[in-house]
């Protein structure tokens, strides 16, 4: 596409931070061809079409850097429940869906996400490469992966750890066969990384297999990390280590492995991953809901770590991500000092931008407005009064930001949702259709897992 946006304001998350006001952004078929004065622009590329951008701000396109789209299907339920939501929750509900079951639920967490801004959403999830289609068909970036363990997860919750290489198998042949089918398709626009669950539920020879694959391929690797008091327990039990001592002691950290969550990291811990260089997908939304993320975010941030932001679970909403993750970042000072205002609102954008961009390597690619980018570009309403007035518009945007302000979103040089139509959904028959398939999906794992019910009388459907 060849498009010119005029006399707009843009916030660039370039080297030096500007945002620029009344100037044009042009495009030209997937790239940022040019930044800067309108009147320069309006002569330099007079045949592009035009679209006026006042009133609006063009930012980089958002960057979810760690999310399950198919864990849509949980929405509204283990946010308000006791128990253990991965092992418990996550993992039965994706075995118990179908292939179709699951490429609804994930196109209705990509259509979260084009509502919310999000250009760009890295996802590794079980069983991808039944529903890869059906994310990719929605025009949004993807960087996906088959999350590979070779302990039976769904057996975890039963205080069951055995090794099952039969298992594990099967993720390795669907991370092989994902990686084959996916990696650099859409014209690039689709791409994959390696992925190991995490620490509890793979054994060394997974980890030594799976590090020989992405270096086959030349991918960036994730995995989560210390995400629950269990998985260090159980860590501990099986290797007498920290789930970081347990990937140090397997060969396994690396800068191009991101690690999720790391909430129940050491200090010792968070020395170690930042000497390996190794790096956060933190998602302080999603961990705060039974209260503020414990996440010793302080001594992160202290060691240098690389911060990108995702929202992990029943959510795509990276305006609700950054602010809350502004809370977490700066209440996560007072481990050591009281809190304060660093990070800044700007710290918080980078880390959705910039930082996420770094954390799937693609840094010369995505997460800043310049030339020679690709036109990943999220397109923010400014005639709203929660961005009123303006003075400092990043801090607006970050304290007050949500996802009622996207205007339009542009991946690869194509708008995906322009003027608040999203072109590549048809919105009304996907809500009707994760409704029903929801419902079917929890009635189904109820009847198969007894043990999984509800709290009674809190599972009521309404009819909308
Ligand atoms: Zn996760």
């Amino acid at each position: 596409m060849n498009l010119l946006i005029t006399d707009t304001t843009v916030v660039t998350c370039d080297a030096q931070r500007r945002v620029l006001e009344r100037c044009a952004v042009a495009i030209t078929g997937d790239r940022i061809d040019a930044v800067g004065e309108t009147t320069e622009l309006l002569v330099t590329h007079p045949h592009h079409e035009r679209m006026s951008g006042r009133g609006l701000a063009v930012l980089p396109g958002f960057i979810n850097a760690h999310t399950h789209t198919v864990l849509t299907s949980l929405r509204g339920t283990v946010e308000d429940w006791d128990g253990d939501v991965i092992y418990r929750y996550m993992s039965p509900i994706s075995y118990t869906m179908s292939d179709a079951e699951r490429a609804v639920m994930s196109a209705l967490g990509c259509l979260e996400a084009i509502r919310s801004g999000t250009t760009t959403l890295v996802d590794p999830f079980r069983h991808v490469g039944t529903y890869a289609g059906a994310m990719a068909d929605t025009g949004l970036r993807l960087w996906l992966s088959e999350s590979c363990a070779d302990i039976d997860t769904r057996k975890i919750r039963f205080g069951e750890y055995t090794i099952d290489e039969a298992f594990g198998q099967i993720f390795l042949d669907r991370a092989r066969a994902l990686i084959e089918t996916w990696h650099g398709a859409r014209g690039g626009r689709v791409n994959c990384q390696v992925a190991a669950h995490a620490p509890d539920n793979c054994s060394p020879a997974m980890l030594a297999k799976l590090k020989e694959l992405a270096a086959k391929h030349g991918l960036t690797r994730t995995c989560h990390l210390a995400q629950s008091t269990g998985e260090v327990q159980a860590v501990r039990s099986q290797h007498d280590l920290t789930p970081a001592g347990y990937l140090e002691r397997e060969g396994f950290l690396g800068p191009d492995l991101t690690l999720a969550h790391w909430t129940f990291c050491t200090k010792a811990d968070v020395e170690l991953l930042a000497q390996r260089g190794a790096q956060l997908a933190h998602c302080p939304a999603s961990s705060s809901r039974r209260g503020l993320h414990k996440v010793p975010i302080g001594w992160i941030r202290d060691a240098g770590v690389n911060i990108a932001i995702g929202t992990d679970n029943m959510s795509e909403d990276m305006f609700q991500a950054m602010a809350i993750g502004l809370i977490v970042h700066r209440s996560g000072r007072g481990r050591d000092k009281e809190g304060g205002t660093s990070p800044s609102a700007q710290d918080v954008l980078d880390m959705i931008t910039l930082n996420a961009a770094r954390s799937v390597g693609a840094e010369a690619d995505i997460g800043a407005i310049r030339p020679g980018m690709k036109a990943d570009l999220t397109i923010l309403d400014l005639a709203h009064p929660a961005m009123r007035p303006i003075i400092r518009l990043v801090s607006n945007i970050v304290h007050y930001g949500h996802p009622g302000l996207a205007h339009s979103v542009i991946v690869d040089g194509e708008f995906v949702m322009r003027d608040r139509k999203v072109l590549t959904v048809d919105e009304e028959a996907l809500l009707a259709e994760a409704e029903i398939v929801t419902r079917r999906v929890w009635e189904r794992m109820i009847d198969a897992n007894p043990d999984i019910a509800p709290p009674a009388g809190e599972l009521r459907w309404l009819d909308v």
